[in-house]
């Protein structure tokens, strides 16, 4: 049988930059704020594909109290939570995404995104779906004081 799991992760926006989004840097004049580098689109996938296999989830397997997780390229953790998900016998059937961010136009960069999360789950980018939404311009997301992250993800057994 498939196997559904969700993510969903907020980060506040700070004054700075670039921001770092879906394992890549786009330019930008704010940036996320976090014990890691706060990449709050990896943080959603990591959730969804571990919630798929109900293997726990981001902040159980890197605690934010831990040193070593301090400005951690969510990359790495993304990787590693993946070796267990695929060790538990899982392989990935695809991923969905929403961004919500008022700005940056994240539309020029979503191919980037998709090709970098494929290359850390060492599947196609045709696999990975991403989406863009504002928040309208209202709202803590359409003020730019968040931007959130959600992700489904469907996986099957390797067998
Ligand atoms: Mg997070």
């Amino acid at each position: 049988m498939p196997r559904v799991g969700i993510g969903h992760d907020t980060h506040r926006l700070q004054p700075g930059g670039p921001l770092r989004l879906g394992g890549i840097d786009i330019p930008h004049d704010r940036e996320m704020v976090g014990h890691s580098d706060a990449d709050v689109l990896l943080h959603a996938v990591t959730d969804a594909l571990l919630g798929a296999a109900a293997l726990g989830d981001i902040g159980q397997l890197f605690p934010d109290t831990a040193a070593e997780n301090a400005g951690r390229d969510s990359a790495d953790m993304l990787t590693l939570a993946w070796q267990q998900v695929t060790a538990a016998g899982y392989q990935l059937e695809n991923l969905d995404c929403v961004v919500l961010a008022q700005r940056p136009k994240l539309g020029p960069h979503r191919q980037t995104i998709a090709g970098r999360i494929a290359e850390i789950l060492a599947c196609d980018a045709s696999q990975i779906g991403i989406k863009a939404k504002t928040g309208e311009g209202v709202g803590p997301i359409g003020n730019e004081e968040i931007i959130t992250a959600q992700c489904v993800a469907l996986l099957s057994k390797t067998d």
